[in-house]
């Protein structure tokens, strides 16, 4: 690991202006995902600030909205009784992210921005353009059995690694920023920049800004929602594909409908074309296979990620089933 000056922010200006102030400057919270890749010599920062005692942790709920605080741990938010009843899909999603211990660590705000988990990307041996802008990419030459389906480029097929984002893009979650240029709100899945030509950029976040707080605005009542993860084993592995889903059913017509898919792209995929599909529709197996191939039509394969398309397709349908069944 290559030596850095640590700072301790009393408050969220004075840690804005520390890592604003030097280009090589990074927040520091639970640090889970950040000191493994510094380990790894993939981040090498400067300045490293740790933001851990600001006051940023907590769930707090509205009429319409919960609020979860950018440091709360995942551990805190899936247990919390006010997220589990009101987002219960969120709470599924976070028990799925990790293992245990790192859940204990980890922070919402730090789990959204954990980055790629593509093993090109960690192991300096390999090319990558995400790490290394224009050295190419070791993935599309090599092995690619994890990686995305949706929303690639030539540079770079990483799938996005966060169970939570998925949960929280389709209920259309926005996240509070606050940076050198001040405080902003932004739809979360607006915050994720598909890889294109510049896969080195993951988000539009400024240098120096920070993530404050998720807002979740509430589904309507009698909104059923389901996260389904399938993935290698069962515990502390990453989605080969995952679909967080939520659905309102009234007089055998579904009136509301929330479709993201995780482990399949590059970025969190909320599906609007699988959403209307569902809509106005009756639930049941043609409605919800109808949906998994809109999901999927724009799907972009590669030699060892082909089973994905329609693995995804049918979490999705089982998703939707679950949910269906319990409506
Ligand atoms: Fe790097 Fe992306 Fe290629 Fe992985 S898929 S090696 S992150 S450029």
């Amino acid at each position: 690991m290559r030596p850095f000056e640590y700072l301790r922010a009393g408050d969220a200006d004075e840690a804005i202006a520390a890592v604003a102030g030097d280009p090589g400057g990074a927040f520091l919270a639970g640090g889970t995902t950040q000191v493994d890749l510094m380990r790894e010599e993939v981040l090498r920062p400067t300045r490293l600030v740790d933001i851990g005692r600001l006051p940023l942790r907590g769930v707090a709920a509205g009429e319409d909205a919960v609020r979860i605080g950018a440091l709360t741990t995942m551990a805190d938010a899936a247990a919390d009784p006010l997220l589990r009843e009101r987002l219960p899909l969120v709470a599924e999603a976070l028990l799925a992210g990790a293992s245990a211990q790192l859940r204990n660590m980890a922070t919402i705000g730090g789990n959204l921005l954990q980055g790629s988990r593509c093993r090109y990307y960690r192991d300096r041996v390999f090319a990558c353009n995400r790490r290394e802008p224009g050295s190419g990419c070791g993935a599309i030459a090599g092995h690619h059995r994890m990686h995305a389906v949706l929303g690639t480029s030539e540079r770079c097929i990483a799938t996005h690694g966060s169970d939570l984002a998925v949960a929280l893009v389709a209920l259309d979650a926005v996240v509070q920023l606050r940076g050198p240029a001040g405080p902003r709100r932004i739809a979360l899945s607006d915050l994720y920049l598909r890889p294109g030509d510049t896969p080195q950029a993951e988000t539009v976040l400024a240098h120096g800004e920070l993530i404050t707080e998720v807002e979740v605005p509430l589904p309507p009542a009698g909104t059923r929602s389901h996260y389904l993860k399938v993935r290698d084993r069962a515990s502390y592995e990453f989605a080969l594909a995952s679909a967080a889903v939520a659905l309102a059913v009234d007089d055998q017509r579904i009136t509301y409908a929330r479709v993201a898919l995780g482990g399949l792209a590059t970025v969190p995929w909320r599906s609007t074309a699988a959403e209307q599909v569902l809509r106005g529709a009756p639930p049941g197996p043609p409605t919800f296979r109808a949906c998994a191939e809109a999901a999927l039509a724009g799907a972009a394969p590669r030699r060892d990620n082909a089973f994905k398309v329609e693995l995804g397709k049918r979490t999705l349908v089982r998703a939707l089933e679950t949910v269906a069944g319990a409506a």
